[in-house]
């Protein structure tokens, strides 16, 4: 592991240059990255095996193709969010958004999909442990993560990180 100030957009964009080169053509990548953020404290390679397994769960919710939305934007982690997300540190935020056009998230296991081994795919398609690795990650950085998710209308995560107090 190597902790240091991490330009969020520089790990999106690594990551969808690799999923240009291995992602069918029926999956559209959208982009959306703001300028100006203020760097987070993470690790990199970390930080892109998270976004590379939400964008294989909305590929692997989408068999037929879809969009896969990624956004970046400054926010505020307020006391309301903080408490929702269990994240420790108020104030200056960087969010990432990963939005998918798939059929979304029954509600009764929302609250499972961060179990280590929860899997609704085939032994041979899932291992369950993708969310809980995205969630571990999030978590040892300071982050939180939510998910919004009506059946029918597609699924967004969103990813909390507080700026880096170091440099930013
Ligand atoms: P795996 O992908 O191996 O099944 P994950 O931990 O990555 O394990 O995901 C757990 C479960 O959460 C999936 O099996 C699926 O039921 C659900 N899930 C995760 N992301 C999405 C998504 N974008 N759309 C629909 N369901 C999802
Ligand atoms: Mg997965």
């Amino acid at each position: 592991e190597k902790v240091g100030p991490v330009d969020i957009n520089v790990a999106v964009v690594r990551v969808c240059e690799m999923l240009e080169r291995v992602l069918p053509k029926m999956y559209r990548l959208d982009l959306h990255l703001e300028s100006h953020l203020g760097r987070i404290s993470a690790d990199a390679n970390q930080l892109e095996q998270v976004v590379m397994n939400l964008v294989m769960n909305a590929r692997d919710a989408m068999p037929d193709g879809g969009t896969i939305t990624i956004k970046t934007s400054p926010a505020t982690v307020d006391e309301v969010l903080a408490q929702k997300l269990g994240m420790l540190r108020r104030g200056a935020a960087v969010r990432l958004s990963i939005a998918d056009t798939g059929p979304g998230i029954p509600h009764e296991i929302q609250d499972r999909i961060y179990e280590p081994f929860f899997t609704t795919k085939p032994p041979d398609k899932g291992t369950g442990l993708g969310l809980a690795i995205v969630y571990s990650v999030i978590k040892r950085f300071g982050g939180g993560i939510v998910c919004e998710s009506e059946p029918g209308s597609g699924t967004r995560f969103h990813l909390y990180f507080p700026v880096s107090h170091a440099e930013s």
